[in-house]
């Protein structure tokens, strides 16, 4: 029956004997008292390599008293288990050092069985809270953080840094306490596998950073994946040198809207300032039917909007919606041509017709519109290559969510460290033989 015990928790070490179970508590709550003692064969000094006993016999190596321990062996539904132990202790008569036995069931010095410890770290690994995590296995909040800690010799160090073919970049708020608190986030274009998290997503941090990978991984990049931020443009050129820039396609649409919305809300300005109160508020009201896929929007429904309630025309198609709209505004609707020939080509992935148009905007364009699209003539060779190659950064915006969830149950993350430990541990990237 006790030697069934040991088989339970998986501790079936010959020189562990259980010699009673009860009832009693753990750090003042109820729990089941295992009561064992470990009396492992006597070993060579730790010190001085002294064997237990010398040729003729005698023994250097004396038992002397033993110590007593309580472990947390294992919080179950059933409640908590924790173990009172007697440790062997040792001493060595020839440099007198003194030795306490030690047992695999628990790390030197802890109190708390490597079975919690595994059960902390496959926690760790689930968006809960460091407070919930400690809950659930019995130990303090600082215990859950020392096993967190526990886990950074896991991590990409130098020694095992490696880069995929397609490099997705991008940053996320990680609120920590530096000056820029936008944090920089990698991964492998091709599996979403994540690469790194780094503080801050300066230059001047990132460029000493993948400078310290070897020459061969640096090589081995083949695309750059990001947004319109100018600084990792240079990474192509200085770390990347074989790499090509593909702008996230996402990005490019977005540039997009937002030139054609801020000439839109400009627009609507010039309404009110001369009087045309009524149209601007509708333009406002609608500007999401203004941005609408032109292939998409109805030609044939009939039925009434909200911002056109005439009695001589109650009911109106879609598409003739958005032509009273654009019948506000001679400058926009213009511009809204453009706007949507851009995209169209965009989505069909024309570059050439894309770059073509760009180049050829008329005059009467409104300067700013137009300056502001024609800004991403600067992107040729990123914009093209988003239209030619399959990546965007989909995935890696997916794992910024994952991010901010994680950031939430945590409470902010005090520690960037650890918040790097916890991201790495929940991707899954992190395996400890425990
Ligand atoms: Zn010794």
């Amino acid at each position: 029956m006790i030697n069934d015990i040991k088989k339970i928790y998986g501790i079936e070490d010959s020189n562990l004997t259980i010699s009673s179970v009860s009832e009693g508590t753990y750090r003042n709550k109820p729990a089941k008292i295992i009561k064992a003692s470990y009396k492992p064969k006597t070993i060579a000094c730790p010190n001085c390599d002294s064997s237990p006993r010398e040729c003729d016999g005698k023994y250097v190596i004396v038992k002397n008293g033993s110590k007593e321990v309580e472990i947390l062996l294992t919080h179950e539904n059933t409640g908590i288990v924790s173990m009172k132990l007697s440790k062997q202790r040792y001493r060595c008569r020839n440099c007198n050092k003194h030795w306490t036995a030690q047992i695999d069931l628990v790390k030197p010095c802890h109190n708390v069985s490597r079975i919690i410890e595994g059960k902390i770290i496959e926690l760790l690994g689930e968006r809960i809270s460091l407070k919930l995590i400690a809950k659930l296995c019995s130990v303090s909040i600082s215990k859950v953080i020392q096993v967190l800690k526990s886990l950074e010799i896991y991590l990409p160090s130098p020694k095992n840094r490696w880069l995929p073919e397609v490099l997705m970049v991008d940053e996320f708020r990680s609120h920590t306490a530096i000056e820029d608190s936008m944090s920089f986030i990698c991964a492998d274009g091709n599996s979403g596998r994540l690469v790194e998290i780094l503080e801050s997503r300066r230059l001047n941090y990132l460029m000493p950073h993948f400078n310290g990978y070897p020459d061969e991984e640096r090589f081995k990049v083949k695309y750059l994946v990001t947004d319109m931020n100018a600084a990792y443009f240079q990474l192509v050129k200085d770390i990347f040198p074989n790499a090509e820039l593909i702008i996230d396609r996402f990005h490019i649409v977005k540039h997009l809207n937002e030139a054609f919305n801020s000439f839109r809300v400009r627009e609507m300005k010039k309404l009110k300032a001369s009087g045309h109160k009524v149209e601007a508020s509708k333009l406002k009201k609608n500007w999401r039917f203004l941005l609408k896929n032109r292939l998409d929007i109805n030609i044939s429904e009939y039925k009434r909007w909200p911002s056109f309630r005439s009695n001589k025309y109650p009911y109106l198609t879609e598409q003739m919606m958005i032509d009273r709209l654009l019948d506000f505004s001679e400058p926009l609707k213009l511009a809204y041509g453009y706007f949507h020939d851009l995209l169209d080509s965009f989505r069909r992935k024309e570059y050439e017709r894309f770059f073509e148009l760009l180049n050829t905007l008329p005059e009467e364009l409104d300067e700013e519109f137009k300056g502001q699209v024609q800004n991403l003539i600067r992107h040729q060779e990123g914009i093209t290559n988003a239209l030619i190659h399959p990546y965007s950064n989909g995935k890696i915006e997916a794992k910024n969510t994952h991010i901010k969830t994680l950031k939430r149950v945590s409470y902010g993350f005090k520690s960037f460290s650890n918040m790097r430990i916890r991201i790495f541990l929940t991707e899954g990237l992190i395996e400890v033989n425990h």
